[in-house]
């Protein structure tokens, strides 16, 4: 959506194709962040202005059927319930989203005491007790060979 609002401020005609119906993808699990103290009304602003942005289309529930073309000259089908359009258009940003990792590591699926974050800021979000000493482990399956990145969130969350 950032991406699809940035172009269409420069003036070109965009188009964003969502496979699930509805956008937001995994921030709606967001509840805090670091540098945005209400993730959850940032992001619905962020789709309000993305939605009715006139150079900004957006497709719902939604698939690309066919591509062809190069850099530059790109012909794109779309599906969107059932009914198919095509799009020429000069460039394509490929957004694939993000899930939360799912460790194999401390006793998580194991011990029910083992959270993830989101699990964590979830029963928070309930007000669900959850009890008097709470250990934090950042950097689960993060910044080691397999995965050296780092998510750039979690210790936010965390604190
Ligand atoms: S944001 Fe913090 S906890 Fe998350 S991977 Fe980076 S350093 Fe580790």
């Amino acid at each position: 959506m950032t991406a699809a609002l940035n172009l269409a401020e420069q003036g070109f005609q965009t188009h964003l194709v969502e496979k699930s119906a509805r956008l937001g993808g995994t921030f709606r699990d967001v509840r805090s962040l670091r540098d945005v103290p209400e993730p959850a009304v940032w992001l619905d602003e962020l789709i309000e202005r993305t939605t009715t942005h006139p150079k900004v289309r957006v497709y719902l529930t939604s698939r690309l059927a066919a591509v062809e073309g190069s850099v530059g000259g790109f012909r794109t089908t779309i599906e969107e319930d059932g009914k198919t359009k095509t799009v020429e258009h000069g460039a394509a940003i490929i957004a694939i989203g993000a899930g939360e990792s799912e460790p194999s590591e401390y006793r998580y699926g194991e011990d029910h005491r083992v959270l993830t974050q989101r699990q964590f800021e979830a029963r928070l979000d309930e007000g669900t007790d959850l009890g008097e000493s709470i250990v934090m482990i950042q950097c689960v399956g993060s910044r080691e060979p397999d995965r050296p990145y780092c998510s750039r969130v979690c210790c936010a969350q965390a604190m």
